[in-house]
């Protein structure tokens, strides 16, 4: 089975050490993340993840963007929305995601742009590459303040604005040699969404987009999957291993989708051993069947400490290889 990262990996920035890094620190063009993106990726290759992430190491899913679009600001904590969202005309990850596939293709040449996850709607084992993450349009205005320009009854409107922003950074994303973009909605398990707005919000920020496609929606989802399934996506995924109620969505179902199976608990520190892992997805198998699932953890990793999010990627990865 093929694995990945949501996305965020804990991965501080690196102050400069060597001598050449010194110097370009003095002279402003160091940056701390870089090496911050080049610690996560090596992280993730080395306990075997198969499509990898930048690991989103400039900021929380929300601060990275809203401190960036045209509208958007990040104060003290607080994403606020404050003027017309408008599109950007440069990239907010891409560099990172050239660093990630640089670093990743050094460490292994299976690691590739481009590369194809999907063939014929079926998931390529040997695919290895990097995802495009992004934060989806509803998540990110629910998680905003409105500040001016747009008023709470026009917040339906702000959302299709920022997809169109949305859709512009994952071309880029695209473009830098993304092998499949993710769109993350935590917020559409929440009760606070509406999703038919939120579907066509999604439906802006994908147009155009050739590579496959996954949305990341964490929480319960018992109530919504039925929905999520009407998502012009190709990978649907969702948190199995802290929330096992979400399993029974996944009974007697004519899966046309891909199903992203969290299978380590992102929410607790404690390690799960590969036998409870490999547990966990032999359930998936007997509901949905291997071929439908792409396996990774069910959610980013920032939050946990280093050694325990590499020990919980090990030992997922060990579980999947016993599997094969
Ligand atoms: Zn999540």
């Amino acid at each position: 089975m093929l694995t990945t990262v949501i996305g965020s990996y804990p991965s501080p920035p690196i102050e400069p050490v060597s001598f050449a890094s010194k110097i370009s620190s003095l002279l402003g063009s160091y940056d701390p993340y870089q090496s911050a993106v080049e610690f996560a990726v090596k992280e993730q290759i080395s306990a075997g993840i198969n499509i990898i992430t930048a690991g989103q190491v400039r900021g929380d899913m929300i601060e990275i963007f809203s401190s960036q679009i045209t509208g958007m600001a990040w104060e003290e904590g607080t994403s606020k929305i404050k003027g017309k969202i408008l599109p950007l005309n440069y990239s907010i990850g891409a560099d990172d995601l050239k660093t990630a596939l640089k670093t990743a293709n050094n460490l292994s040449k299976d690691y590739r742009a481009g590369a194809r996850i999907l063939e014929g709607g079926k998931i390529r084992k040997d695919a290895r590459g990097v995802k495009g993450v992004i934060t989806g349009p509803t998540t990110l205005v629910l998680s905003s303040r409105m500040e001016g320009f747009y008023d709470l009854e026009n917040r339906d409107k702000a959302i299709i604005d920022m997809a169109h922003a949305l859709n512009k950074e994952a071309k880029y994303l695209e473009g830098a040699g993304a092998s499949m973009i993710q769109i993350d909605e935590p917020y559409l398990s929440t009760g606070m969404a509406d999703i038919s707005k939120a579907l066509e919000a999604i439906k802006i920020t994908i147009k155009g987009l050739k590579v496959p496609l996954a949305m990341h929606v964490c929480g319960d989802v018992t109530q919504i999957f039925g929905k999520l399934m009407k998502f012009p996506v190709d990978i649907i995924d969702c948190e199995f291993a802290g929330i096992k109620r979400n399993l029974e969505v996944l009974e007697n179902t004519d899966l046309e989708k891909i199903i992203g199976f969290g299978s380590v608990d992102t929410k607790t520190e404690k390690v799960e051993s590969p036998e409870e892992i490999l547990e966990l997805l032999k359930k998936g198998i007997e509901l949905i069947g291997a071929e439908k699932m792409i396996v990774d953890p069910d959610c980013g990793m920032r939050m946990l400490p280093r050694k325990v999010a590499y020990q919980k990627l090990t030992n997922m990865t060990e579980a999947v290889k016993w599997l094969s």
